[in-house]
C-alpha cells in the first residue's frame, strides 16, 4: 500500500492516508469474526475507546454518520424528537438519516458563533407531555463544532446541558467526530466533557489518520442495543481487525500530536489575514479548521479561485458555495490542516493565494 499522500490536500482532514506505522500494524493484526465478537483487535480498540472516553463499552462502526445514526436509533423511538443545532453535522450533512430511518423528528435551534445552542432555548424547546406533540427525547451536541470554525466548546457547557437533560429525563449524544481536536485545544482530558453525556462518537478517519471507522461509546446496556442497530444498518464487519489496528494507533498516538495541526492552522490563518481580498479573523481559529471568505469587491469567484489553486498550484481547498445562507457552514472557503500538511505547504498555500488575488 502506498503511504505517500498524492497531493497537497487542504479540503478536509478526512483525506488523510494511514501513517507508515498504521500500515505495518494493519498488515500484522490478529483477526477474528467481529460479528461473533471474536476479533481480538476490534475488541481491544473498543475497550481502549471506552476507557479513554470514560464509558463502560464501545462499538467499532463504519463511519461517523453511522455512529450518530446508531446512537439516535438506540436512544430514541419513532415519534420522538431530537433537539440539535441548526448547523449540526447530524442536521445538515447526514442525509436526514435519523428522520428517514428512525422516524425521529428534529428540533433545530440557532447556535452562537461557536456552535452553542442557548441553554434557556434548549429548556424552552423541551415539550410538555401532550398527545399532539412529539416526545422530546434526545439532545444532540457536537465538539469541535465543524460548522463554526471548528470551535472547541468548553466542559462547562456540557455540564450545564447534562444537568438540564437529567432534570427532564432526556438523553444526550455527543458527535465528537473531532473531539480530540477540541480537548487538545482546551487542554482537558476527554472525560471532562464526556462525563456529562450518555454517548459519544469519535472519528478515527479524520485528523487521526486511520483509513476507516469511528467508535461509539456508552453504557453496557446502550452498546448492547447499539450492536443490534449496527447489524440492522449493515454495519457488522467480519475480520475488521486490520482496520481496528490502525484505529488503536489513531487513539494512542495520533491524538497526542494534534497541537501541531492547530499551530499550522493558526499560521495559515495569520498568513491569510495579510492578503488583501481575504476576510478572516485568525482569533476564531481554535483547532485545525480555517474558514474564510473573499472580501467585498474581489473579482474572482470562490469557484474560480478553487480551480486556479488546483490547476496552477496543485493545492486543493474546500468550497461551500452559498450554503452559508442555510447556516450549514459559516464561510465560503475552507482549508483544514492535518498530519500530511507541514509548514512549507502552508506557506505555499498562502503565497499562491496572494499571487492569485493580487494579480491585475
Ligand atoms: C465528519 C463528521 C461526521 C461524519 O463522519 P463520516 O465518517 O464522514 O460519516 C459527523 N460529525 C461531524 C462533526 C463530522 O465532522
Amino acid at each position: 500500500m502506498a503511504t505517500i499522500h498524492p497531493s497537497v490536500d487542504f479540503r478536509s482532514d478526512t483525506v488523510t492516508w494511514p501513517t507508515p506505522a498504521m500500515v505495518e500494524a494493519m498488515a500484522t493484526a490478529e483477526l477474528g469474526d467481529d460479528v461473533y465478537g471474536e476479533d481480538p483487535t476490534v475488541n481491544e480498540l473498543e475497550t481502549l475507546a471506552a476507557t479513554l472516553l470514560g464509558k463502560e463499552a464501545g462499538l467499532f462502526v463504519t463511519s461517523g454518520t453511522q455512529g450518530n445514526l446508531i446512537a439516535a436509533l438506540t436512544h430514541a423511538q419513532r415519534g420522538d424528537e431530537a433537539i440539535l443545532g441548526e448547523d449540526a453535522h447530524t442536521f445538515c450533512w447526514e442525509a436526514g438519516g435519523i428522520a428517514v430511518l428512525g422516524g425521529i423528528t428534529t428540533r433545530p435551534l440557532p447556535t452562537d458563533s461557536r456552535g452553542r445552542m442557548a441553554i434557556d432555548q434548549i429548556k424552552a424547546a423541551i415539550r410538555v407531555d401532550n398527545p399532539h406533540l412529539p416526545h422530546s427525547r434526545l439532545i444532540l451536541l457536537e465538539n469541535s463544532s465543524g460548522g463554526n470554525n471548528g470551535a472547541a466548546i468548553e466542559p462547562e457547557y456540557f455540564a450545564a446541558i447534562g444537568t438540564l437533560a437529567q432534570a427532564h429525563q432526556l438523553k444526550v449524544h455527543l458527535d465528537g467526530a473531532r473531539l480530540f481536536n477540541a480537548v487538545t485545544a482546551l487542554g482537558v482530558d476527554p472525560t471532562a466533557i464526556t462525563a456529562h453525556v450518555d454517548s459519544v462518537s469519535v472519528c478515527l478517519s479524520k485528523g487521526l489518520c486511520a483509513p476507516v471507522g469511528s467508535l461509539l461509546v456508552g453504557s453496557e446496556a446502550f452498546i448492547h442495543q447499539a450492536r443490534r442497530h449496527r447489524k440492522l444498518l449493515g454495519g457488522g464487519m467480519r475480520q475488521a481487525g486490520g482496520l481496528a489496528a490502525a484505529g488503536i494507533i489513531a487513539l494512542k498516538t495520533m491524538t497526542q500530536r494534534l497541537q501541531t495541526d492547530h499551530d499550522n492552522a493558526q499560521a495559515l490563518a495569520q498568513g491569510l489575514a495579510t492578503i488583501p481580498g481575504i476576510a478572516i479573523d485568525p482569533a476564531v481559529v481554535e483547532t485545525n479548521m480555517v474558514f474564510f471568505d473573499l472580501a467585498e469587491g474581489v473579482a474572482i469567484s470562490p469557484e474560480d479561485l478553487i480551480k486556479a489553486l488546483k490547476v496552477e498550484y496543485g493545492l486543493h481547498i474546500g468550497g461551500y458555495g452559498d450554503s452559508r445562507r442555510d447556516r450549514c457552514a459559516n464561510r465560503t472557503l475552507r482549508a483544514v490542516t492535518h498530519y500530511w500538511i507541514e509548514p512549507p505547504q502552508v506557506e505555499r498555500l498562502i503565497s499562491a493565494l496572494r499571487t492569485i488575488l493580487t494579480r491585475p
